[in-house]
């Protein structure tokens, strides 16, 4: 693949990854059922999306999202590749390797519009996690829809989120369980902890 096509310049031809999920782009008779429409912050890319319902919906608190987002945590929406349908821009995304730190396109990798830098997506092996502050999410249920049901890599957060959510130190459904910490249980712990450090004292462990 020449690099120009890999950061999507080339509009001569027709390069191997437009031909595939996520970025083909669906015939009007094809009758891609549009449930929703995104688009970036300059508007030059825009897309759709056939399915109502995210598989997922997370809120990921690892430092590569803080520093890729510019935010203390990044709120991802699963889909499969084929669920999504570029309207617009197909030729202006850019594509960054957060491993290799690299602008190929190589999965798993971030994309975002060349123009306006707005991050779209990040497009992994097999799903692609979209950003839903792009997506026009017009009613309480399609909001609801997309309600965040996770933290993961919460071990890396800048700031507590006490939502009651399940709240994973790393990967969701893949490391320990951080449990959300009420001030009630904090003070416990404290308390529990100060009797232990007396009886040392008393015993003269305190060295
Ligand atoms: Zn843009
Ligand atoms: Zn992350």
């Amino acid at each position: 693949m020449d690099k120009n096509q890999a950061r999507g310049e080339s509009t001569t031809g027709i390069s191997e990854w437009k031909q595939r999920p996520p970025y083909r782009v669906h015939e009007n008779m094809e009758g891609f059922d549009v449930k929703y429409e995104a688009n970036c912050h300059c508007g030059k890319v825009t897309y759709q999306l056939s399915r109502k319902e995210p598989l997922d919906s997370k809120l990921c608190h690892c430092t590569t999202c803080q520093t890729q987002h510019a935010a203390p945590f990044q709120w991802a929406a699963i889909f499969h590749k084929e669920d999504i349908n570029f309207t617009n821009g197909h030729h202006d995304l850019e594509w960054y390797d957060p491993t290799e730190k690299s602008t190929e396109h190589k999965l798993p990798c971030k994309v975002r519009c060349s123009f306006c830098h707005s991050p779209i997506m990040d497009e992994g092996r097999n799903m692609i996690l979209l950003f839903p502050s792009l997506i026009h999410l017009k009613t309480d249920e399609h909001k609801a829809l997309f309600k965040p049901r996770c933290h993961m890599f919460y071990g890396q957060r800048v700031m507590d989120i006490p939502d009651g959510l399940p709240k994973w130190s790393g990967l969701s459904d893949d490391s320990d369980l951080i449990e959300d910490s009420p001030p009630e249980k904090v003070k416990e712990f404290e308390r529990k902890r100060e009797e232990e450090r007396n009886k040392r004292f008393e015993k003269g462990e305190n060295e």
